[in-house]
């Protein structure tokens, strides 16, 4: 009998290595940030550990500075950067989808354009890679450098996430390794609202982890504000689970069983003459039933514009330019 193992590798050829790097407004970070990710690609290539076609992709997620001329500029200065501009800003998982759909390596790294994350891990990363792992996250062993709100909101989410059965490694962001062939089981997935985290972590593949302690970012300043996490939040339950769906009916379930026992109660009270005409109380219950009814509507209509985006099915980016370099 053959047996034909599907993550099969090549053991005669060194992997080839792209780093992928989603840039939106990275002006002031971009120029750091490939001279450092470019001394990192040339020692594994000197060490043997990755192949000399190895290259940087920075994904320009329609930047509306001057981050596109800086890439096209430093791609004349070295050939191992190479970029791929979307016509408008599509937030950070859809650059890294495009960067993962256009590149054709072995391995690929997505890690942030402000370097907060350790670039000396690569290398372990692609041991790992080397030593049997499919995928291989980055995973923070501390939250020191960040704020309270950041920490606090990060907690709930995985907590929250955790709830509802999402399988998912805390403390990762985006920072991960992945082979070539769950880089092409990942891009099956071709929803619109897509969580990449969650689904990565599905997949079941064989993973490792490296930590490391996160930085502040050197320049520039982050965009994600509050509201930007808050949504990214609801995207990701919403794309994973139905079971806010299912508080609901329990919800709906217990106001019934409840307004009963209150039937009960005032049918007594009426029948015992000692009925109060209570304004207070009809006006707290009015109020709460509308906050849950409100509330209820509104998680059902979060499920409904999540169908209503995905039978639309509208491309997800649209690319503008490439810049492809030579090894
Ligand atoms: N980013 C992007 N599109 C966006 C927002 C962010 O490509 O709409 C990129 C950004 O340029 C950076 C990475 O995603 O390389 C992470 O963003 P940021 O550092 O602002 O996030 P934080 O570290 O604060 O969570
Ligand atoms: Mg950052």
């Amino acid at each position: 009998m053959i047996e034909i193992k599907k993550t099969e590798r090549n053991l005669n050829q060194l992997p080839s290595l792209a780093l992928i790097v989603p840039c939106y407004n990275e002006s002031e970070t971009i120029a750091f940030c490939s001279e450092k990710l470019n001394e990192i690609l040339e020692l594994l290539i000197h060490k043997k550990k990755i192949a000399q076609t190895s290259y940087i992709l920075f994904v320009d997620d329609g930047s509306k500075d001057s981050t596109w001329e800086d890439i096209k500029q430093l791609s004349l200065k070295c050939n191992k950067i190479w970029g791929l501009k979307l016509s408008g800003n599509r937030g950070q998982q859809t650059a890294m989808i495009a960067g993962l759909v256009f590149v054709d390596v072995d391995i690929n790294i997505t890690i942030d354009a402000d370097l907060q994350d350790n670039i000396a891990c690569i290398e372990q990363m692609v041991e790992k890679y080397l030593q049997g792992a499919e995928i291989v996250y980055g995973v923070r062993n501390d939250r020191s450098n960040d704020h309270f709100l950041k920490r606090f909101t990060a907690h709930t989410f995985y907590s929250v996430m955790n709830y509802l059965g999402v399988n998912q490694i805390p403390n990762h962001s985006e920072f991960r390794l992945l082979s070539k062939y769950v880089t092409q089981c990942f891009l099956k997935y071709t929803e619109k609202n897509i969580y990449i985290r969650g689904i990565i972590s599905s997949t079941g593949f064989k993973t490792d982890k490296v930590y490391y302690s996160r930085k502040k970012r050197f320049a520039g300043e982050t965009k994600y504000s509050f509201w930007k996490l808050i949504n990214l939040a609801i995207e990701a339950i919403t794309s994973f689970s139905v079971i806010p769906l299912r508080i609901i009916s329990f919800l709906g379930i217990f106001t019934c069983i409840f307004s009963v026992f209150a039937m009960i109660y005032s049918l007594l009270s009426k029948l015992y003459d000692i009925a109060i005409p209570g304004w207070t109380s009809t006006t707290l219950s009015i109020f709460f039933l509308c906050g849950v009814q409100l509330l209820s509507l509104g998680v059902i209509g979060e499920y409904i514009g999540k169908i209503y985006i995905e039978v639309k099915n509208r491309p997800r980016y649209f690319i503008e330019e490439m810049i492809k370099n030579k090894s």
